[in-house]
């Protein structure tokens, strides 16, 4: 039985230092290339290229392995990758086939197993315990974040609830029969949840027991995390994941909140010059590169996730020196290219969460006009202040001020009224691209 007052659920992995991570990944990056022979996939390659598990004698000796892309899944569709016969998985996950195949990410039991030890050692590190009560406010079914969160958080030994996306006023019911004090969401969400909170005259800080929140699965900004802090009156964690490793569990947030703790006794983290693939030093932004080193069914080598983030440290005042990275600015095809400059959502964001008077729905439109490409930028606006109509109109100036400092370019600012914007239950949609494509 755990010691709840331990900080740590795995202190045997979660306190190594670094000379000691470093030998577990160059043992279990061996034993991944062996593995993955058995992955017709992966022998081609590896054949092709002369390499055998002998190559691995350090962690650097990961460059001679080859890039893994989302195209290569697609291309092995369904099953083309697994390094173990089908009978021995347990489960698979499939993101959708928006453009071509879908991707497949199949799951032995053991697999499952250290997925959900995973996500319960960040619950854990964010001070939850048996006794706390989990509701779990993400899409189920293919979506990762329902059926990882949910294993994880019952790993942990907490109340779980599966309440999924949706259904607003259910939940917050739940949030206040069931004492609720932790929730998993997405950040979009949260707000959306806040919202109706209002509506109904409810007081998270005196009528709720929430106290911890697990948000990520989409980009978002320090301020967003500030303003669902500051709205629900709790300490709100970055929960990074994605489908080809599993699901969420990858990293997260310690209590430090500076930076994202990624897992180094489950993947080998390199970060890359999206270009020439070479790496980048400690602190540059560039492609965050994934090897998955605890993983039975379908380990993958080199996986190109197209998430942006940089190094922050590897060490951290909590005790783990499981590397940090930044929050992800983007993926690199969310980045829009507008008169030649380079732009993130997020950017966009982190200008909009310092206003007091806005709120956090926003909505991105690109248009072409004249031939020239044009940005409006849609936010909506709390109701106290709708109907001032001399101070709305200094704020988009002031606002239009400070997007032109962060993006170069001078946007359209229009502030539009609470509710008035699109919302989904589960990833925001941030972007509406609705320019000429020239051929
Ligand atoms: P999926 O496989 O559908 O769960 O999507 C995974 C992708 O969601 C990642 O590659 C990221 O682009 C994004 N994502 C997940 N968690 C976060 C997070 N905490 N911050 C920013 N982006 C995230
Ligand atoms: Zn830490």
């Amino acid at each position: 039985m755990q010691d709840i007052k331990s900080e740590y659920l795995h202190p045997e992995f979660e306190t190594l230092d670094r000379e000691q991570i470093e030998a577990l990944q160059v043992k279990r990056l061996q034993d991944t290339v062996r593995h993955c022979m058995n992955s017709e996939f992966y022998k081609t390659k590896f054949n092709e290229l002369g390499i055998s598990p002998e190559d691995i004698k350090s962690t650097a000796d990961i460059r001679k392995l080859p890039f893994t892309t989302k195209q290569d899944l697609r291309d092995t569709y369904p099953f083309g990758m697994a390094s173990v016969p089908l009978e021995k998985c347990v489960r698979l996950h499939s993101s959708s086939g928006t453009t071509g195949n879908p991707t497949v990410i199949l799951h032995t039991q053991k697999d499952i197993d250290e997925w959900a030890n995973a996500v319960a050692r960040c619950l854990w590190m964010v001070g939850l315990r048996p006794s706390d009560v989990f509701q779990n406010s993400s899409g189920y079914g293919m979506f990762t974040g329902g059926l990882g969160f949910q294993y994880g958080a019952e790993r942990l030994g907490m109340l779980t609830v599966p309440a999924a996306a949706g259904n607003t006023l259910r939940q917050i019911k739940f949030i206040k029969d069931f004492g609720t004090t932790a929730i998993h969401a997405v950040p979009s969400y949260v707000t959306r949840i806040k919202e109706v909170m209002d509506q109904q005259g409810v007081d998270p800080r005196k009528d709720t027991k929430l106290k911890v929140l697990a948000i990520g699965a989409e980009p978002h900004s320090e301020e967003q995390r500030k303003r669902i802090e500051e709205m629900l009156g709790v300490k709100a964690y970055n929960s990074f994941g994605m489908s080809e490793m599993c699901g969420p569990g990858v990293a997260f947030e310690c209590k430090e909140q500076n930076g994202l703790h990624f897992w180094e006794d489950y993947y080998i983290v390199e970060i890359v010059d999206p270009e020439t693939l070479e790496p980048v030093p400690d602190g540059e932004i560039g492609e965050l590169v994934l090897t998955t080193i605890n993983r039975e069914a379908m380990p993958l080598i080199r996986y190109r996730t197209r998430d942006l983030t940089r190094v922050l440290g590897r060490t951290c005042p909590c005790g783990r020196n499981h590397i940090r990275l930044d929050r992800m600015k983007g993926r690199s095809d969310d980045m829009m290219v507008l008169r030649g400059v380079n732009i993130f959502p997020i950017q966009i964001e982190k200008i909009l969460m310092q206003f007091k008077e806005l709120l956090t729905n926003y909505l991105i439109t690109l248009t072409t006009d004249n031939d020239n490409d044009n940005m409006t930028v849609e936010v909506e606006v709390d109701d106290l202040y709708a109907n001032d109509n001399l101070h709305l109109q200094q704020l988009t100036k002031e606002i239009i001020r400070q997007l032109k400092d962060e993006i170069l370019l001078t946007p359209i600012v229009k502030l539009v009224a609470r509710g008035t914007l699109p919302q989904t239950d589960g990833k925001a949609v941030r972007v509406n691209d609705l320019r000429k494509v020239y051929s």
